[in-house]
């Protein structure tokens, strides 16, 4: 059934995607990101005429004051800085295009989307007369793709005046058809923790010298091994947390056959299905363990010169049951054992898991029924990082959500080519946002 609202849905959105603003870490623009928010502005006039607006270090924080002032506020998040758009696009990154049912554009899924949505559904509940219970606070960061500096210092300065959010809503999971393989239906992926994310680099070195004669065990010998032994030997504890069992547990009555009873018991399979999991896939994988990406390495200057010093940068995301600490500690005696150094570039920011059985959780599960018919609302653990980390500061509920039916080909479209978005999924994301605004 088509939305009357559709098309003036996706013209707003392109406009917003029209605007390019790439982060990065090497050029910063804060005027491009000003033009953006002049369009928000010019796209939101009446939340924008409504609502206090400040700005931090050009990111983006609003207050919609609430009736009640004793009712705790509501914070609902969106950045709105892309990543770069390499490669070949079948419609041009920055054009916005609407074909095919859908429209294109870097950003449309990560989180221009969502921004405009959670914006456009407080624009028209402004102009219906609304007044929300409590205060309700829109964040949206203009760095969270290269190192989110807008969201903790946001967050920070929330703390700071003593402000406690009811929950927060940021980008995350999105509604997807079996997402793990052998899932016969549709689920909501509402995230309620990420794995926290740490830059090591491991060093290994020798009195150098020439390549002529070069002896057993040179430094990039020892970080060769090293590395083998990190990807073929189970160096990180695996556990099937309880978000995961849960999250399986909602999955296995669509499921068929023995994996319908594996999944049902995942108590007692729990041993089995860690070993298993991995195996499967790679994100199934990532939700059980600490893992480590090996990203960036450095040897000598010189094609015949032994290096004195040699270099790999593993990129760590560590899983909430063995921590940030003891799996540092890990990985540093493996690492030992070749005679590498671990040195810690970036610690991270580990951030605790939100209780799904609480009312805030019920409350997006809520909305998604209202919205998105037939759709299961699951709780995950997300493996990639966002901004919701640092609000864990000001709220003990962050959900990880953004409510947008995508398909297999979408999801792999963040941050890689083609991104988009269907038409058809834009009124009822307005809808669900103003469901959590209503309700909320
Ligand atoms: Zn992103």
């Amino acid at each position: 059934m088509e939305d009357k609202r559709t098309e003036g849905y996706a013209r707003a959105l392109a406009k917003l995607i029209q605007a390019e603003t790439v982060s990065s870490l090497d050029q910063d623009d804060p005027e491009k990101f000003a033009r953006f928010q002049g369009l928000l502005r010019e796209t939101f006039p009446q939340l924008f005429a409504t609502a206090e607006t400040e700005l931090f270090d050009g990111s983006l924080l609003l207050r919609w004051k609430g009736k009640d002032p004793k009712k705790p506020p509501i914070l609902l998040m969106s950045h709105h800085d892309v990543v770069e758009a390499p490669g070949h696009w079948t419609h041009p990154p920055f054009a916005g295009e609407i074909a095919e049912g859908k429209l294109w554009g870097r950003g449309a899924l990560d989180t221009k989307g969502s921004l405009w949505a959670m914006l456009q559904a407080a624009e028209e509940l402004i102009g219906e007369g609304f007044v929300p219970a409590g205060d309700v606070y829109f964040e949206s960061a203009r760095n969270e793709e290269i190192n989110g500096a807008g969201a903790d210092a946001i967050s920070k300065a929330l703390q700071q005046r003593g402000i406690r959010f009811l929950f927060t809503l940021d980008e995350g999971g999105m509604m997807l058809h079996d997402p793990i393989g052998g899932a016969d239906g549709t689920f909501a992926m509402v995230g309620v923790g990420e794995k926290g994310c740490a830059d090591l680099k491991f060093i290994a070195r020798s009195k150098g010298g020439h390549a002529s004669s070069p002896g057993k065990n040179t430094p990039l010998v020892r970080l060769g091994k090293f590395m083998a032994a990190v990807d073929s030997s189970e160096v990180f504890q695996i556990a099937l947390t309880p978000v995961v069992r849960e999250m399986f547990a909602r999955m296995a009555p669509t499921m068929k056959g023995p994996m319908q009873k594996l999944f049902s018991h995942t108590d007692q399979l729990a041993p089995v299905l860690g070993r298993v999991l991995p195996k499967f896939s790679a994100t199934a994988g990532a939700m059980v363990k600490t893992t480590i990406a090996f990203t960036m390495c450095q040897g000598s200057q010189g094609r015949n010169v032994l290096p004195q010093e040699a270099w790999v940068i593993g990129n760590m995301r560590y899983s909430h049951h063995q921590g940030r600490e003891k799996s540092i500690a890990a990985i540093r005696k493996l690492a030992k054992r070749y005679g590498i150094e671990t040195e810690v570039l970036e610690p991270g920011f580990p951030s605790p898991i939100t209780d799904w059985h609480g009312e805030p959780f019920h409350l997006v599960e809520r909305a998604v029924q209202a919205t998105f018919p037939g759709v299961i609302p699951v709780p995950y653990l997300m493996t990639g990082a966002s901004d919701s980390r640092f609000f864990s500061r000001v709220s003990a509920h962050n959900l990880r959500f953004a409510p947008f039916l995508i398909t297999e080909q979408q999801l792999d479209s963040i941050h890689g080519v083609d991104e988009n978005v269907d038409l058809d999924t834009l009124a009822p994301a307005v809808d669900f946002y103003k469901y959590i605004l209503r309700e909320g």
